[in-house]
């Protein structure tokens, strides 16, 4: 009722703007007043929830049992849900989730949580540690773990389902849900797009999503406006030789030394030719070439990871990598039939995260509402990437808004921040998320988010 009044006074307003925002922290205010106490009742279920999802992790493209569980629990909230969305483009079918939740005319919003994990050996100690293995594509046993806290993510789309079914007389419009699979691959939201996501289940007019970070303390959350993650670009490189007998370096072409070349020249693509003010990063990760102290191998093969802002500082460096190669292979003499082997993995690669500033504004005024502003910081864009940008379409046509939310133990990070450390981050052994008070605010958030989001 409070939001109904509210928007109505705001019909002749002169600032539409001002009113949209104050429009926005009302209806956060009427939706907060109920839901500390529907979170406090959702919170012991949803941490065992948690800790479910912490001990089974799944694979990028293997989500089975985590989509089926979120599936499930969205379905007993009240959402009408479909499975198995996604197409890869081998064919295979990806394990999407989209639950969708009607309440009368308004916006369609769609809040996105990730489902995958890391092929990471879990070293954190807690009770409800992964032991899962799993077998990687080269056949070989691996760890599995939830190391990027999207266990976090799911819990806490669980209980925001809930507590938007619950409260939907504060809101109105559609509530669309998405389990995403196979973010840590970036190949999961294409997927779901290549199999008609928004032509079968509605075109979203704003996409929510948000991510747990080591960063800040359990209780509070991060906002960005503008860029927030790098786009990536995944690139193989193989530097093709002439192989021989480790002795007689005369009579062939070692791909090690050249390789030795490439990777020290390729630092100044950054350095050198890129602008200092549009920030990148060139990594490479994995290099595998030879097998025996006196064998010179006829090829190094090479997995590297691209990070940039922008179109151009990417094209840069890919140029770059190209050029690179083959200045190292021309100045070795290797012969034309054995140049270097470049390739980008378009299947592997993302764009840009960018939080719409216009949506960005809203976003914070929710979250200033329902969490009280010591507790809403504004941070930093990272070089990390995501694939959730593509839910905005090319262009930007759909404005996004991913924040961060504090996951770490609050007298653990001041300690580590007065050692001027940092706790053990995402894509480490050791990330631990605190589970209680983490799923807490990010229901809050996340429910308030959307109710201020979803008015007419
Ligand atoms: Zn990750
Ligand atoms: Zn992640």
């Amino acid at each position: 009722m409070l939001i109904n009044r509210q928007i109505a006074a705001c019909v002749a307003c002169a600032s539409p703007l001002l009113c949209l925002m104050a429009a926005a922290a009302a209806a956060a205010a009427a939706a907060a007043q109920d839901l500390p106490a529907v979170v406090e009742r959702e919170l012991p279920g949803l941490v065992t929830t948690y800790e479910g999802i912490h001990a089974h992790p799944e694979l990028s493209h293997h989500e089975e049992h985590t989509a089926a569980l979120l599936a499930s629990e969205l379905r007993n909230a009240g959402y009408t849900v479909t499975e198995r969305i996604g197409k890869y483009p081998d064919g295979t079918q990806a394990y999407g989730v989209v639950a969708i939740l009607e309440n009368g005319a308004g916006p369609r919003l769609l809040i996105r949580t990730d489902m995958d994990a890391l092929p990471i050996v879990e070293e954190t100690g807690v009770r409800y540690a992964s032991h899962v293995k799993a077998k990687n594509a080269a056949g070989q046993e691996i760890g599995v773990m939830h190391a990027c806290g999207h266990d976090v993510h799911v819990s806490t789309m669980i209980g925001t389902a809930r507590a938007l079914a619950d409260s939907r007389s504060h809101w109105h419009g559609t509530v669309m849900i998405v389990g995403q699979p196979s973010e840590e691959t970036v190949d999961g939201a294409k997927a779901m797009l290549a199999d008609h996501l928004y032509e079968r289940f509605g075109r979203p007019n704003f996409a929510i999503a948000l991510h747990d970070t080591n960063l800040r303390a359990a209780g509070t959350v991060g906002i960005v406006s503008g860029p927030l993650l790098a786009g990536v670009t995944s690139v193989d490189v193989t530097l093709r030789g002439i192989g021989g007998h480790g002795a007689l370096p005369q009579n062939g072409k070692d791909p090690i030394v050249m390789a030795g070349e490439f990777i020290v020249e390729l630092q100044t693509i950054v350095s050198r030719q890129e602008d200092p003010h549009d920030p990148s990063v060139v990594t490479i990760g994995d290099i595998h070439g030879g097998t025996k102290r006196n064998v010179i191998p006829y090829e190094v093969k090479m997995e590297l990871t691209t990070r940039a802002f922008s179109d151009k500082a990417m094209k840069i460096i890919v140029d770059g990598i190209k050029r690179t190669a083959q200045g190292v292979a021309l100045s070795a003499g290797v012969p034309d039939d054995r140049q270097p082997i470049v390739t980008v993995l378009d299947d592997e690669s993302s764009p840009a995260t960018y939080n719409d500033p216009a949506l960005t504004l809203r976003v914070k005024a929710a979250l200033l509402t329902a969490l009280g502003a010591p507790n809403v910081i504004d941070d930093e864009p990272l070089m990390a990437s995501e694939d959730f940008g593509l839910f905005g379409l090319e262009g930007k046509q759909i404005p996004t808004v991913m924040f961060w939310l504090g996951a770490m133990d609050p007298a653990k990070l001041a300690a580590a921040q007065a050692a001027g450390q940092t706790l053990p981050g995402p894509h480490t052994s050791r990330f631990e998320p605190v589970p209680e008070p983490t799923l807490r605010t990010g229901v809050i958030a996340m429910t308030s988010v959307a109710a201020a989001l979803l008015q007419r």
